[in-house]
């Protein structure tokens, strides 16, 4: 059994939003062991959803419909379907009396285009709005069956979770679960590691490996079906320590965690804290560990050092350093991070200072960037970098690095005692 998902909203074809509901379907027919072969979008217009759906009809079995269910004219999934399989709507008195309801608790006064919400198709599984107005529906027509949910997420999650789902497995699924695993690398490219694996890649059909490359990180999607969730649970382990022995050293997560919740974790787990000290990231390190929840255990505060004046003044980073080496130096990243680490009393200081662009400076060309890195006892560390990219990525970028190599330092330190 196989499916695709129709999102019907113009504002998903301007980019005023992103289709999330695609998203969520998708990761949930996978644990149904549907499998989803196409994503359309169409826009508020009866005659091209009637196009996509004939399309969809040609290649899909289950066609899920997301959105157009409200009561305003340009909601019109409910009405271009129903002409489209030459269905009638009818009312459906419990989804009406449940729409009434909404309005008495919400202290709001209903309005007769309200009642078009109530509206099915004939002859379908009615699927109850628990969060809102509109139901969602699902119609058996020959060999097809179509799905009907509202377009607000919070509408369409709960509903197929607790209904929809459920319903589609009474329709039939193929009774196999699709489990997925992302393995998260960085400090390798995209070529290199599939260079790596490729044989691997090659051999596979089940699970399938799958790269992709975003942000100056590559990530390795590991697909296993099986009819139970712990055989391709075991499936992926399996495919995955093949990995590992290949390419291990790049591996820092799993899924959609990022190197800094990584980090985060590493540092709980050790009891450890971290300061930093920021010239070239300008605080973007401290934002975003600050974003993590249950970070203030690890990280109590830090200092944004963007001119030489307050790497002088605050971080205490002498003169002659400055005046001999620049502060866009080894020496200059080595003495902000041991001194960050003491003034804030913290197990490690991490400093960053480099040039982020467009324009060189100090005579060092754009990319540069240093990377201090001070661990209670153990040797400082100081990373340079030659970055590539626009001034906001190199940035961003320089963050992840420092991640990254802290992380590798702890874990060789460790490996080392
Ligand atoms: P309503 O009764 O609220 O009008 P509806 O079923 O008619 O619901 P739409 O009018 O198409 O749905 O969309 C309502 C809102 O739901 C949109 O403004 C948007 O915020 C959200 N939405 C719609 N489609 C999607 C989608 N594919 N992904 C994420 N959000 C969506």
């Amino acid at each position: 059994m196989n499916a695709e998902i129709i999102a019907v909203g113009s504002e998903l074809l301007l980019g005023q939003i992103v289709n999330t509901n695609a998203r969520f379907l998708s990761q949930q027919l996978a644990g149904l062991g549907i499998d989803v072969y196409f994503h359309t979008v169409v826009g508020d217009n009866p005659d091209r959803l009637k196009s996509a759906i004939e399309i969809a009809e040609k290649r899909s079995d289950v066609i899920i419909f997301t959105g157009g269910l409200g009561p305003t004219k340009d909601d019109l999934t409910k009405e271009t379907i129903a002409r489209h399989l030459g269905t009638d709507l009818t009312m459906d008195e419990a989804a009406l009396v449940s729409i009434e309801l909404f309005f008495k608790r919400t202290n709001r006064v209903m309005t007769e285009n309200n009642r078009k919400q109530a509206l099915i198709l004939k002859g379908s599984l009615v699927l109850p709005n628990d969060h809102g107005m509109a139901p969602g529906m699902v119609y058996q027509g020959g060999s097809h069956t179509y799905m009907l949910l509202p377009g607000p997420p919070k509408e369409l999650e709960p509903m197929f979770l607790k209904y929809g789902g459920p319903a589609l497995a009474g329709f039939g699924g193929s009774g196999e679960q699709i489990v997925s695993r992302v393995l998260r690398f960085f400090g390798i490219g995209e070529a290199a590691l599939e260079t790596d694996v490729l044989d691997l890649i090659e051999a596979q059909s089940n699970p399938t490996i799958a790269p992709l490359a975003g942000d100056g990180e590559v990530t390795l999607r590991l697909t296993a079906k099986h009819k139970d969730v712990a055989s391709a649970q075991a499936m992926l382990d399996d495919v995955e320590a093949k990995i590992r022995a290949r390419v291990g050293e790049f591996l820092y997560g799993y899924n959609n965690s990022s190197l800094l919740e990584e980090l985060t974790k590493v540092l709980k787990k050790k009891k450890l804290t971290v300061t930093a000290a920021e010239s070239l990231t300008g605080g973007l390190f401290q934002q975003e560990i600050t974003s993590i929840s249950g970070a203030s255990s690890v990280f109590k505060g830090g200092v944004v050092c963007y001119s030489n004046e307050i790497k002088e003044k605050v971080v205490g980073v002498r003169p002659e350093t400055l005046a001999a080496h620049g502060a866009v130096s080894e020496e200059c990243a080595r003495e902000l991070a041991v001194n960050a680490a003491r003034i804030f009393g913290a197990d490690i200081g991490i400093s960053f200072t480099g040039v982020a662009g467009p324009d060189e400076l100090e005579g060092k060309p754009v990319g540069t960037v240093y990377i201090g890195i001070s661990v209670a006892g153990l040797p400082v560390m100081v990373e340079k970098l030659s970055l590539s990219g626009t001034r906001e990525a190199n940035r961003g970028r320089a963050v992840k690095f420092g991640c990254y190599y802290l992380l590798k330092y702890l874990k060789e330190s460790q490996d080392a005692g």
